[in-house]
C-alpha cells in the first residue's frame, strides 16, 4: 500500500522514467486520463453572426448539441482568431437563459405572454402594413413611418432583397444595416 503511494509521487515517478519533471511523469491519473473536447465531435465551417468583420468559425457538435465553437484557421478573413465576442458566441446557441419562446406583452399590460411564432409575424405583418397604409404619401411615393435596421451578417443579396421588397415595395427611405465594411 505505502509503495503503491509512493510510485504515485511525481519525484519517484520521475526519477524512475529519468524525465524532467515536464512529461507524463508530473501527471495525476485524472491528468492523464483528460481527453480534448472535440474528440470524436462532428464539425462545420460557420461564420461569427455578431459583426461585419464576418470571422470564420469552427463549430464542433456531437449528438446533435454543440459542444464548442472555435475560430477557423482556414479563414483568409481571420486565420483562426476571434474577438471576445465572437469566441463568447459559443453561449448565444447554449445558455440556459437563451430566449427560445416569443414573448409578447400587450400594450397596457404588465404582465409578458408566449406566443407561437406564426401568430407574433402575423402582427408584425400587420402592423408594418397598418402603419404603411396610414403615412404612405403618394406625391413623393414614400413613407417615413418605417424604417429597417438590418444585421452586420446580411449578405449582397438579402440587402438587394430588403431594399428591393421594403423601399420599392413599401416606399420605405430609411433603410440601414450594420456592414459597415
Ligand atoms: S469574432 Fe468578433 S470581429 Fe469577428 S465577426 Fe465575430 S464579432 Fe466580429
Amino acid at each position: 500500500m505505502l509503495a503503491e503511494l509512493l510510485l504515485k509521487w511525481p519525484l519517484i515517478r520521475q526519477l524512475k522514467t529519468g524525465g524532467d519533471g515536464t512529461g507524463q511523469e508530473a501527471m495525476s491519473d485524472r491528468t492523464r486520463a483528460l481527453k480534448p473536447r472535440n474528440e470524436g465531435a462532428s464539425m462545420a465551417r460557420s461564420i461569427c453572426p455578431y459583426c461585419a468583420v464576418g470571422c470564420g468559425q469552427l463549430v464542433y457538435h456531437r449528438d446533435g448539441k454543440v459542444i464548442n465553437i472555435e475560430g477557423d484557421p482556414e479563414s483568409p478573413i481571420s486565420r483562426g482568431h476571434l474577438c471576445p465576442k465572437g469566441a463568447a458566441s459559443f453561449e448565444l446557441v447554449t445558455h440556459e437563459a437563451r430566449a427560445t419562446k416569443v414573448k409578447y406583452r400587450a400594450p397596457f399590460a404588465k404582465e409578458w405572454r408566449e406566443i407561437p411564432l406564426e401568430e407574433a409575424m402575423d402582427m408584425v405583418a400587420d402592423r408594418v402594413w397598418q402603419t404603411r397604409e396610414r403615412t404612405f404619401d403618394p406625391t413623393v411615393m414614400h413613407t417615413t413611418g418605417l424604417a429597417h435596421l438590418g444585421g452586420a451578417t446580411l449578405d449582397d443579396e438579402e440587402n438587394y432583397l430588403i431594399k428591393k421588397l421594403f423601399t420599392a415595395g413599401l416606399g420605405m427611405v430609411c433603410i440601414s444595416n450594420q456592414a459597415r465594411i
